[in-house]
């Protein structure tokens, strides 16, 4: 896609606009929305008739939210994009474009740039969305990436976190824990690498996990199976600082309660034998784990014949009029109040 990679080009060579230009000359628009992209003061988006807009925005740090010793640039940009069509999807929303804007240190090369960027186009391309503009700057501290989402829904297709109503069944997508602990096997390959450069890492086996922490996808099959199945769920959330802080989030914005039973939480084997390995529990890391970016839902117990048989959804409790009081049962039928003890980027990465 790109130029002679024995002849590394310099940032400082090609200047601003030069980089602006190489990084986005390749983007061609998709959708009938995006009416003017890159390279005018502002980018255009006509919303389609009745549709309201959604914008999210979500900034990735060097050091906190991503390790470059262990992320490939590809990676990065995919990932970096896919956590906000996330947050699209979680308000049962179409993204139609995005905007990214890069601060970049000088230990970057172009070749790596152009990796990000490869990454964030291939899954613009896998999601239907166009990127249509951006800001680049440079950064003395590591690279920062900051992308924003647009996206479109009917007025009354929108879901919010505020809508879960006693009884309400507590659903989630995919399965969990498993982006954690790939995290956590990312960290001690670290450790042992910082330890003894020779030593090479060996991740046989971990194919799973290391692909839900370095490439998630975002659930658009999910939002895809509401409209199937005319399900409206009554309140939705994307995971990524881990169940129990979602859920919590969910039932507080709703002023209602909740119980989930710990047997009924999907979790894939291949992130029980790693957590095993890491003498982890697995129902802890899908609980507080994070950053698996599976949707958590709540749908009216009317909606439970459409739901019960989907293989990518499980149901794992029920709402509460007990608010304030979020209730995990344990497998051996103890009940213990669940916390928020999702990662949080303030306090930095554990
Ligand atoms: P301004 O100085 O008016 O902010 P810029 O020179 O920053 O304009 O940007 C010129 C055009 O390039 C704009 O359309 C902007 O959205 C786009 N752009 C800038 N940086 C990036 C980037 N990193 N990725 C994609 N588009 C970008
Ligand atoms: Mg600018």
């Amino acid at each position: 896609m790109f130029e002679d990679k024995n002849n590394p080009k310099e940032i400082e060579n090609l200047g601003e606009f030069g980089l602006i230009n190489h990084l986005t000359s390749q983007i061609k628009l998709k959708n009938p929305t995006s009416v003017k992209g890159v390279g005018d003061d502002a980018a255009v988006i006509a919303p389609s008739k009745n549709k309201q807009i959604v914008v999210t925005t979500d900034m990735l740090v060097e050091g906190i939210h991503f390790d470059l010793l262990y992320t490939p640039f590809k990676h990065l940009g995919y990932k970096a994009v896919t956590v906000n069509l996330s947050d699209v999807y979680a308000m049962n929303a179409v993204p139609t474009q995005i905007t990214v804007s890069i601060a970049v240190s000088n230990k970057i090369s172009i070749e790596a740039l152009e990796e990000l960027y490869a990454g964030m186009l291939l899954a613009c391309e896998i999601y239907g969305v166009d990127l249509v503009g951006g800001d680049t700057t440079s950064s003395n501290s590591g690279l920062i990436i900051s992308i924003t989402a647009v996206g479109e829904a009917e007025k009354k297709e929108i879901v919010y976190r505020n809508g879960a109503k006693e009884n309400d069944l507590i659903c989630v997508s995919g399965d969990l824990g498993g982006a954690f602990v790939g995290l956590q096997l990312l960290e001690r390959e670290k450790q042992i690498f910082n330890e003894n450069p020779a030593i090479q890492p060996d991740f046989s086996g971990y194919d799973y996990v290391l692909e839900r922490q370095l490439k998630p996808e975002p659930r658009q099959d999910v939002i895809d199976m509401f409209k199937e199945l005319d399900v409206l769920p009554t309140s939705m959330i994307d995971i990524s600082d881990g169940l129990s802080s979602e859920l919590i989030h969910l039932c507080t914005q709703s002023e209602v309660g909740c119980a989930i039973y710990e047997h009924k939480i999907p979790i894939d084997p291949s992130t029980v034998i790693g957590a095993e390995e890491l003498k982890l529990s697995p129902t802890v890391c899908a609980l507080n784990g994070g950053e698996d970016y599976e949707l958590l839902f709540t749908i009216s117990l009317d909606n439970y014949e459409k739901i019960k048989d989907q293989k990518r959804v499980s149901i794992i409790g029920h709402i509460t009029s007990n608010k304030g009081q979020y209730q995990l049962v344990s497998n051996d039928e103890v009940v213990h109040p669940l916390t928020a003890q999702g990662w949080n980027a303030l306090q930095g990465r554990n």
